[in-house]
């Protein structure tokens, strides 16, 4: 049996087809960002021929049309503002706190930081032992989240494991409005975060096909912190 059959009972004997694979009620917290600009830096992610630094930066640019969409109902507080003109009332943004699975959720966060105001960053790492194939928790530093939108950055949205326990990483601490922002997701990982948590929502560029036998999403991108971070073996293009 392969380690995907093992991981993935229900999901090992299906087709991995978009219409197959994702069930309506599944896709009911997912929202595809289809835009032009988010549709041309994911063809430059996707793009083995990007090298790093150009890869860094569509992820970047991505990133803002994606946190456009993720905080689009985040409260604003009305407050007065005085213009050189006069008085009048605007808005600033509630409180915003961004979680970034490590170490590929690092790629989005710049784009997080410089958008929104004053927002506060937390930071969850999981690595699969070698041995158990199981997931170890190595590094989690929230800050506090129970009164804030949360944006839990994890790029590739494939079995659904990291961004699952990301997620009840938030929940122990009180959060209760939560976003998952995704560049790529597998059908396979949308069914997992709404069985786990169908409260969360999703936004991604994009849907794929699925997982191969390796985890990774097909045709996705490859592995996202190697091609955001140059860990690969082949010299960079
Ligand atoms: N993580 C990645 O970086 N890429 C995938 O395709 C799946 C998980």
């Amino acid at each position: 049996m392969s380690l995907r059959d093992t991981l993935l009972p229900d999901a090992a004997q299906q087709p991995l087809t978009f219409s197959q694979s994702v069930s309506e009620e599944s896709a009911v917290n997912l929202t595809i960002v289809d835009h032009p600009l988010a549709r041309h830096y994911l063809t430059t992610l996707r793009d083995e021929s990007t090298g790093n630094e150009s890869f860094r930066a569509a992820a970047r640019r991505l990133t803002n049309v994606l946190v456009l969409e993720a905080t689009r109902a985040v409260p604003t507080i009305e407050t007065p503002v005085t213009t050189p003109m006069g008085t009048t009332t605007g808005d600033v943004l509630a409180d915003v706190v961004a979680v970034a699975v490590l170490r590929a959720g690092l790629g989005m966060l710049d784009a997080v930081v410089d958008l929104l105001p004053n927002v506060k960053v937390g930071f969850a790492g999981l690595q699969r032992d070698e041995q158990t194939a199981e997931p170890v928790e190595y590094y989690v530093n929230l800050p506090q989240v129970d009164t804030a939108s949360v944006l839990i950055l994890e790029p590739m949205l494939a079995t659904g494991g990291s961004l699952s326990w990301a997620v009840d990483k938030a929940k122990e601490k009180g959060a209760t409005d939560i976003t998952a922002l995704c560049v790529v997701t597998a059908p396979e990982g949308v069914a997992r975060m709404y069985k786990d948590h169908p409260d969360v929502r999703i936004v991604a560029a994009t849907q794929d096909v699925g997982l191969n036998d390796a985890f990774y999403i097909v045709p996705g991108l490859g592995d996202m912190g190697d091609r955001l971070f140059g860990t690969i073996d082949r010299p960079p293009l």
